[in-house]
This record gives structure tokens, sequence and C-alpha cells, in this order.
């Protein structure tokens, strides 16, 4: 028991540590209560989003591995034996022989699957997945002034409601007929990049981040390496991501995270 409150569960940086995101996950799977959680780590889990993905990204690999270890293990435990038998080991040991056999081989082979999907979660994270965990449409921050702003506001209005192939219609249009207006370019490609066609949202996304002192500075610049993460331009995104992380603005921990991930 006093080694137990010597274990570490979290890293440095407060969020749980590799080991018990594999505990975690692992207690979820078997649903064996001799492994104990403490309550920090539950609270933990239950408020942190990334490391609650972590864990159960973990979950889901780990269960389709098990689909291919099962059968395995089940070859290996009806093809024992007969070499047993052949060797004319006493009945009662050779049970032993198995079930300690197929215990550590079950075992080790668990073991190699956690530290395979281990390593996997830790260092394979797909651009994809990493798009997804990140990726939210920038909120409506839009004013409505005057009569001019009438297709901007039909725009904003299915925006809100993540009618995004919609707002794409209509934020087109009103594109075509006013091209410099940021706020309309803005939530178009937002729209462009939550409906999956990231490519056609850089050049947008690109410009904005380009324009000296625009109100869309600092968001497009994310968005746009958000972009470059979808389109599985790594070397792009992190260059994008590194930019942002040396800033010092709302977005640069974000980017940092993401960083590290790529790695
Ligand atoms: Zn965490």
């Amino acid at each position: 028991m006093k080694d137990k409150q010597k274990i570490v569960y979290f890293n440095s940086r407060g969020h749980l540590n590799d080991e018990t995101i594999a505990l975690f996950a692992k207690r979820i799977m078997t649903n064996d209560e001799s492994i104990e959680i403490p309550s920090s780590v539950i609270a933990h889990f239950e408020e942190c989003e990334d490391c609650k993905t972590e864990i159960l990204d973990f979950v889901e690999v780990i269960a389709d591995s098990f689909d291919y270890v099962t059968p395995l293990l089940k070859n290996q435990i009806e093809s024992e034996p007969k070499k047993s038998h052949q060797e004319k080991v006493k009945p009662k040991i050779r049970q032993i022989i198995l079930s300690r056999t197929f215990r550590i081989c079950s075992l080790a082979a668990i073991l190699l699957v956690f530290m395979a999907v281990s390593w996997f979660v830790r260092h394979q994270v797909s651009p994809e997945r990493l798009f997804g965990q990140y990726f939210s449409p920038y909120k409506n921050v839009i004013t409505i002034k005057g009569t001019n702003d009438k297709k901007l506001a039909e725009g904003m209005l299915l925006y809100d409601l993540k009618m995004y192939d919609s707002a794409i219609v209509v934020f087109t249009e009103a594109f075509m007929i006013d091209s410099l207006n940021r706020d309309i370019k803005f939530y178009l490609a937002n729209s462009l990049l939550a409906s999956e066609m990231a490519d056609e949202a850089v050049p947008l996304f690109y410009q904005l981040q380009q324009e000296k002192n625009g109100k869309y500075n600092i968001p497009s610049n994310w968005f746009l390496g958000l972009s470059y993460l979808k389109m599985n331009e790594i070397d792009r995104a992190s260059l994008v991501f590194k930019e942002i992380a040396e800033q010092k603005n709302s977005y640069s921990d974000k980017a940092k995270q993401i960083l590290r991930k790529l790695d």
C-alpha cells in the first residue's frame, strides 16, 4: 500500500502521464476492479478534454487490437495440448503448465499490445484527428448595422445554425458583390473549412492573415494552420503553428500542443 501512494499519476504539465492513461484505459477495457484509479485522476478525466480524448482513443485502438490478439491466443491453447501429450507429461501437471503458459502468454500479449498502442497513440496522431480535436468554427462576433448587410445577416443566421453548406452559398453571393468585406471573407472561409473544403478556405485565410492590422489577422493564421492540417500538408501547417507559438496570442498554447503532437 505504501508503494501505491508513491505512484505519480500526473506529468509536469498537470495532465495524466502515459502510465496513467494506459492504466485508465485498461480499467475501462477489463472492468477489473483491482485496478485502483484515484479520485483525482477520475476528476481530471471528467474535466480535461485532452486527457479524456487520449484515454478513449487508447481504448478504441486496444479494442481493435484485441480482435486480433484473441484468436492468436486461442490457437496457442489449442495447439499446445498435442505437443505436451507427446512429451507424456502427467495430465494434472500439464494442466498447470498450460494454464500458466496461457496466462503468461496472454499477459505478455496484452502488455505488448498496450505498449504498442501507447506508442502509436502518442506518436502517430493523424493530422485528420488533430484537426477534429482543435477545429471549431469561429464564434459569431458580427453586429449587423444596415440594410446593406442583409446577405451577411442571412449567412450568419445559417452559420449559427451550423448549416455551413447553405451559409457558403449565401456568403459566396455576398462575396461576389463585395469581395473586400472582411467579415464575409472570414466567415465564408470558416464555413468552407467546416464543410471539409479546406483547400478553398486556404486562399481566403491566407489573404486575411496577410492584411496589416486586419481584425481577423490572428484567428485567420490559426485557421490557415488548421486548413493545412486538414489537407495533410504537415510542413506548411508546422510553419504556421510555429509562427503562432512564438507570437504569444490566445492560440499560442494550442499551437504548441499541436506541434508537440506532430513531432
Ligand atoms: Zn489533462
